[in-house]
């Protein structure tokens, strides 16, 4: 995809040995040196801001639940990582509430505007240009995230608005500094800025990404959260604030001789966004209960569909280099199936309980190549699976959509045992590129999650919601939990939480290597996609030799964070060490 200059450089960990640990107990070892980690008891928090972590720390001490501390930590993320997610995204939060022993989610993706029909992206019948989309008003979808977390505090939290948006307040007043991350991601999107005049003037000097050390401040940002404070959600989606979007959308604030595509969304299009309260879904693999996110994301059915097909295996007991393949042809097939099947439940009947359920799996299974790495598959047949004669007609598609990397994962948990696993998101890194003039932040381009070239489950359809990828994931065993992950990357979510599961459960890594180690993603695609530094490594090349095709790209995959829950009670808080510029975890009551 189109952010050309993505280049995080990483010196990938090669991590070779595996633990002899069993499956499900990952033995403690020496901690990966750099890995924001925290162990102890109370709450826990992992982020990939200091900010953020120390937003939702804040409020886990004045009392608030993980849901309030959530939200907290979310809101300073909008404002320290503009870029991948805000209130101008949606997302999806996954919530164990401890004391009824239950996970919910809140679905609050963004909806398609009523006007938007399943040609939108098409011109003279062919698909219009994803990178001029993107940077356009066109992509932009109904904003689902203060709802969601509307929703997410007035059924499950203890806080108000007012409360949980104190710190991120006073982040964007007083300012943050410009790190060396945050530096590259403007040069990133210095292009798409440079088309909108409120986004040159908020991100970048004289047309330039902000230097390193710069202190960022964003008072409109402020303000629409002290307006969100005040009066609550309606702030959002119907007073001024809806005003200024709908107008931004309408007529795209662009700099002085820059054309962009209109888009088309209305006051009535924001009044009526609904957050959803799904039900997650479900899959068990080697003693753990491992439940995803649904419909209208991806995540969690493409996972579990990938690990009922590696439950066949004893991977801990072959080599490395195989244990790895069978990982990435699992991926791959479910990527197979995802591509055909999967979107928005409202309006797609997608076979769901046939692709997740265990006899599915074990025909798939037969047509893995368990010896090389293979070649595309086809979607497979989950209908018989499916009980359910009320079948559709069978898409057979399997075409591969474009994709972008970015967005924000985070994981809360608090004294009494809630736990919020949460990825949200603006699409690609920067979104739509257009800040609402006056409010700080970016608009998304989540319409571009949909497929433009026609009959397709993701066809665009006026409320639709695009299918996602997003996998916030929870694992339990004997019922209690076990571990919370999830990552950023678009579709390599879904590859960067499926290998990170197995390098925890099956190679019984500690959560610190199984998130270090490098990351590979197979989607169904001739190559598979490595991060700077895994080529020639002596992993790479087993693999290689399995007929392996690597397609290398500029910046390092995901950017995860996770909460382990350790047997003795305490709790181990675990962000990245290196990839998205270095992750913060805490705890509440440090074990040191
Ligand atoms: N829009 C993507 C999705 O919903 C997320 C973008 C990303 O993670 O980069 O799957």
């Amino acid at each position: 995809m189109s952010h050309a200059a993505r280049r995080f450089a990483l010196a990938c960990t090669i991590v070779l040995i595996v633990p002899a640990g069993h499956a499900g107990s990952p033995v403690a070892g020496t901690p990966v040196a750099g890995t924001p980690m925290a162990s102890g008891s109370g709450g826990a928090v992992a982020t990939i801001s200091e900010q953020a972590s120390q937003s939702a720390m804040a409020i886990l001490d004045k009392g608030g639940n993980a849901i309030d501390a959530a939200v907290a930590a979310a809101a300073t993320l909008g404002v320290t990582d503009p870029y991948s997610c805000g209130i101008g995204g949606g997302g999806f939060m996954m919530i164990y509430l401890a004391k009824d022993k239950r996970v919910i989610t809140v679905d609050h993706r963004e909806t398609a505007p009523g006007k938007i029909t399943p040609t939108v992206f098409q011109e003279n019948g062919k698909e219009s240009n994803l990178d001029a989309t993107i940077a356009s008003a066109a992509s932009v979808g109904v904003p689902g995230t203060v709802r969601g977390w509307h929703e997410a505090l007035s059924r499950y939290g203890t806080m108000s608005f007012k409360q949980v948006l104190a710190p991120a307040i006073g982040v964007a007043s007083k300012g943050f500094p410009v790190r060396e991350n945050f530096n590259r991601m403007s040069a990133d999107n210095q292009k798409k800025f440079q088309l909108f005049a409120s986004s040159s003037a908020l991100f970048l000097k004289d047309g330039k990404p902000l230097a390193v050390g710069t202190v960022l401040k964003n008072p409109g940002l402020a303000k629409a959260y002290r307006e969100l404070a005040a009066q609550g959600q309606k702030a959002f989606y119907q007073g001024p604030i809806a005003r200024a979007i709908v107008d931004a959308v309408a007529r795209p604030p662009v700099a002085a001789g820059v054309r962009v595509r209109a888009g088309a969304m209305s006051m009535a299009d924001l009044a009526n966004y609904e957050a959803r309260i799904r039900q997650p879904v479900r899959t068990t693999y080697r003693g753990y209960e491992i439940v995803g996110m649904p419909l209208p994301s991806s995540g969690g059915i493409a996972i579990g569909e990938a690990l009922n097909l590696l439950e066949g295996y004893n991977l801990k007991a072959l080599p490395r280099a195989s244990a790895e393949h069978l990982t990435m042809e699992a991926s791959r097939l479910s990527f197979a199936d995802r591509n055909a099947y999967l979107a928005d439940p409202e309006y797609v009947d997608a076979p769901v309980a046939g692709l997740l359920s265990k006899e599915y799996a074990a025909r798939r299974r037969t047509q893995m190549n368990l010896e090389r790495a293979g070649p595309k598959v086809l979607a497979g047949d989950p209908y018989p699976f499916q009980n359910d004669p009320s079948v559709p007609q069978r898409p057979q598609a399997t075409r591969l959509l474009a994709d972008n990397a970015h967005t924000t994962h985070l994981a809360v948990s608090d004294k009494e045992g809630n736990i919020v696993a949460y990825t949200f998101t603006i699409e690609s890194w920067g979104g739509s590129g257009i800040v609402v003039p006056g409010y700080g932040f970016l608009l998304n381009n989540e319409m571009t999650d949909f497929d433009f070239s026609g009959p397709h489950p993701n066809v665009p359809e006026a409320g639709k919601r695009p299918r996602s990828s997003m996998a916030p994931t929870m694992a339990f065993k004997n019922g209690k939990p076990a571990f919370t992950i999830g990552s950023p990357g678009g579709a390599t979510i879904i590859t960067t939480v499926l290998q990170t599961i197995v390098n925890h459960v099956d190679f019984g890594m500690p959560m610190d290597k199984a998130i270090n180690a490098p990351r590979l993603s197979q989607r169904n695609d001739a190559t598979t996609e490595i991060e700077p530094g895994f080529a020639g490594s002596a992993q790479a090349l087993a693999l290689e030799k399995l007929g392996y095709k690597w397609a290398a790209r500029p910046e390092e995959i995901g950017a995860a964070n996770a909460i382990v829950f350790n047997a003795d009670g305490t709790v181990t808080a675990v962000s990245e060490g290196k990839r998205h510029g270095v992750g913060s975890a805490l705890v509440q009551k440090s074990a040191n």
